[in-house]
């Protein structure tokens, strides 16, 4: 496992293994390390000697296999544009969906004998990229679990996801850990000082893989791009703005957006910024200029449009979409 302060659950649920309920919902804010907690679930329900403490032991045959990603008993079912393995062809650009044909593969796997006589492990991640059809589909699956299998579902906006399938299974919340031991780990990754590495954990709420790229200097250049397109805000050219967020990936400048919004609320109720610190005064004269309830409609908004795009491809008209609304929230 490569992140520390997961480590608790994971002994905790590891200790349960032999009562594991069949499908776990592994819920959270991103950038806290899900997918790493996810791994080191299947790792260790797959190891074929773990240790005392129910951990793979990452010596076995099994654990090499699935350091290789080999298993023949795990499948990790994700979009083609998260897949480091997919070869993009001319005729079919990477998909940001899982696709109904993956699930479909699942039911075949689920329906065959296991390969070591252990569980078989499917990752899906994130889950809410499951198109409707597809979450459908695997609904069925989930019915009628076939012995040993554990469908382990990685998911940052559960509300996203059918509430049937989230009724299936046994739902796991991961902390995000607190700030000051988060704000250490990100100065020994990064090599900084604590306290810049405190702002950075402020900055990604809290949220300490999102401060580690922050942290870096090409993420702290784009937080400061990107606060410098809002800080036009009204009086922007949103074709022109949309094109300089897009110098980013949707990752890493939606976050800024929504900390910048969340934060002119706060201000307009009276509190200081939260995420934002230095931007108190810019977002003070911003305040004049519009009033509360406008504002967290947009921060509604923006959460919506936000989930829906975890399913598009379209960036440009994400951004373009995102900085509209920005600015019908000043119209008089
Ligand atoms: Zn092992």
């Amino acid at each position: 496992m490569k992140y520390p302060w997961h480590q608790a659950e994971l002994l905790r649920l590891l200790a349960s293994r032999d009562t594991m309920h069949h499908a776990l919902l592994i819920e959270g804010q991103p950038g806290i390390g899900k997918q790493d907690f996810a791994l080191a679930t299947a790792a260790a329900l797959l190891c074929e000697a773990p240790g005392a403490d129910g951990r793979a032991c990452g010596e076995c045959l099994a654990c090499g296999w699935f350091r290789e990603g080999s298993h023949p008993d795990f499948r990790w079912v994700r979009p083609d544009a998260n897949d480091p393995n997919f070869e993009a062809r001319k005729d079919r650009k990477p998909s940001r969906q899982i696709r109904i044909e993956q699930i479909r593969a699942i039911a075949g796997f689920v329906n065959i004998g296991t390969h070591r006589a252990g569980r078989k492990i499917i990752l899906i991640e994130p889950a809410e990229a499951m198109n409707p059809v597809a979450a459908n589909a695997l609904l069925k699956t989930l019915e009628e679990p076939a012995g040993d299998t554990v469908f382990l579902l990685v998911c940052g906006h559960p509300d996203a996801l059918p509430a049937t399938v989230r009724s299936r299974c046994r739902r796991l919340a991961l902390a995000t850990p607190q700030a000051a031991p988060a704000a250490r780990w990100v100065a020994d990754q990064a090599g900084i000082d604590i306290d810049t590495a405190a702002g950075w954990i402020t900055a990604a709420a809290g949220a300490p893989l999102h401060a580690l790229r922050l942290a870096e200097p090409t993420g702290a250049a784009a937080h400061r791009d990107v606060l410098a397109t809002l800080a036009g805000i009204p009086d922007i050219e949103v074709v022109e703005a949309a094109a300089r967020l897009l110098q980013f990936d949707a990752d890493t400048w939606i976050p800024v957006v929504r900390a910048w919004v969340t934060d002119l609320a706060r201000v307009l109720g009276g509190a200081p910024p939260r995420f934002l610190p230095g931007e108190h005064a810019r977002l003070e004269a911003l305040a004049t200029r519009t009033r509360l309830d406008r504002v967290l409609r947009l921060e509604a908004d923006i959460a919506a449009t936000v989930v829906a795009s975890e399913q598009s491809l379209n960036q440009r008209l994400l951004a373009e979409g995102v900085l509209l609304r920005c600015c019908e929230a000043f119209e008089p």
